[in-house]
């Protein structure tokens, strides 16, 4: 048997009308109808929680797409045997996204088969824990990044601002942009408890999140060279109207809301774009390309300093806690050694 988190529902038509979720042994052969044509088997070494994996864990609609479900969007661990010619026994892979933990079996497992199309190879000189602690959360960072440096933001350009600056996304995205020279704003609900950590990341300046919580006017003072936003709505909004002519604002995520109360004032009269972030089903040559930019340019001290390791004992507690908002940086989940 392998030792896993087991997501049971009664799904109708997307709805949930029965979950819950435990900590299980499952027989080897759980896992045998996963990773489609050509299925690879890993020893998971480390899983993590991703606020979609909280959404899972704690039975909110929209994640789980399949009932029995192992949870885990992420997971790096040892490749076991591959019907893939273009992995071996032996290899460290990290799959972040690409439907597990969703609509296949995900990380929280001692054991996972996956299909191998989104699998990558772990960067030379990453451990595991490093790339776990990057997770779906610090790629989706860098897809960020990259769509920023696509739209011709450059350090020199002037200010970047980050959003849910102490969630998983911000931090590594404000470790990252600070390395590369950027001078980055941070906005957080948490300035008194995280403004310290925040800086530390490499955060010029704090602002509350509140400032951004309702929607002000169409044009704002012109502000931001460059964005990367896991708020959504209202702070996605204002970040939009104070944007620069021809800034890039990258929009990752809804920890506000999925509403976006704009106009098209910010894009037709500044030039600014908004560019949007899909790290589920990116392709494997920018996942390739962004696993490369993280293990150059994410400082390994900053990255060990905003993760925190857990169990599978504590998914279930962590995942109350990133719904209600309390993490801070990335959480590890240990699965073997
Ligand atoms: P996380 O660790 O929970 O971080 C979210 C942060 O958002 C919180 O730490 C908090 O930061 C801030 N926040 C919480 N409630 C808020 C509110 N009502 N208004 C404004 N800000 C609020 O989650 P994560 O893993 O970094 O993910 C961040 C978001 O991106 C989530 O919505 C997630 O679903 C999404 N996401 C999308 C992709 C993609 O492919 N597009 C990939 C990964 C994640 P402060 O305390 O600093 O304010």
């Amino acid at each position: 048997t392998f030792r896993a988190a087991l997501i049971e529902q009664t799904l109708e038509r997307g709805r949930i009308l029965q979950h819950e979720a435990t900590l299980k042994d499952l027989p080897q052969d759980f896992l045998e109808d996963s990773g489609g044509d050509a299925p690879v088997d890993i020893d998971v070494h480390y899983s993590g929680i991703n606020y979609k994996d909280g959404l899972a864990l704690a039975g909110k609609p929209g994640v789980a797409r399949t009932s029995p479900l192992i949870p885990g969007i992420d997971l790096v661990g040892e490749v076991t045997s591959s019907a893939d010619p273009r992995f071996s026994p032996g290899d460290l892979v990290v799959l972040t996204g690409g439907g597990i933990g969703e609509a296949a079996h995900g990380g929280l497992a001692e054991r996972a088969r996956v299909s191998a199309k989104y699998l990558v190879k772990l960067p030379e000189g990453l451990s595991p824990k490093r790339a776990a602690a990057i997770g779906t959360a610090g790629f989706t960072a860098m897809l960020a990044v990259l769509a920023l440096e696509r739209g011709g933001v450059r350090p020199e350009a002037g200010e970047v601002v980050v959003s849910g600056a102490a969630g998983g996304v911000g931090s590594v995205a404000i470790a990252v942009l600070n390395q590369l020279g950027y001078r980055v704003t941070a906005v957080t609900g948490r300035v008194q408890e995280q403004g310290e950590y925040l800086r530390h990341l490499g955060a010029a300046e704090l602002l509350d999140r509140k400032d951004f919580a309702e929607a002000g006017s169409a044009l704002q003072k012109r502000r931001w060279a460059g964005g990367i936003d896991s708020a959504g709505s209202a702070t996605l909004a204002n970040i939009l109207s104070q944007a620069e002519d021809g800034g890039t604002v990258a929009s990752c995520g809804l920890a506000q809301g999925v509403d976006l109360p704009t106009t098209v004032m910010p894009f037709i009269l500044r030039g600014v774009t908004l560019a949007g972030i899909n790290s589920v089903t990116a392709t494997p040559e920018l996942r390739e390309q962004a696993w490369a930019r993280l293990a150059s340019d994410l400082p390994v001290e900053l990255l060990d300093d905003l993760t925190q390791e857990i169990t599978l004992d504590g998914v279930f507690e962590q995942a109350e806690q990133i719904l209600a908002g309390e993490v801070r940086g990335r959480t590890v989940v240990k699965l073997q050694a």
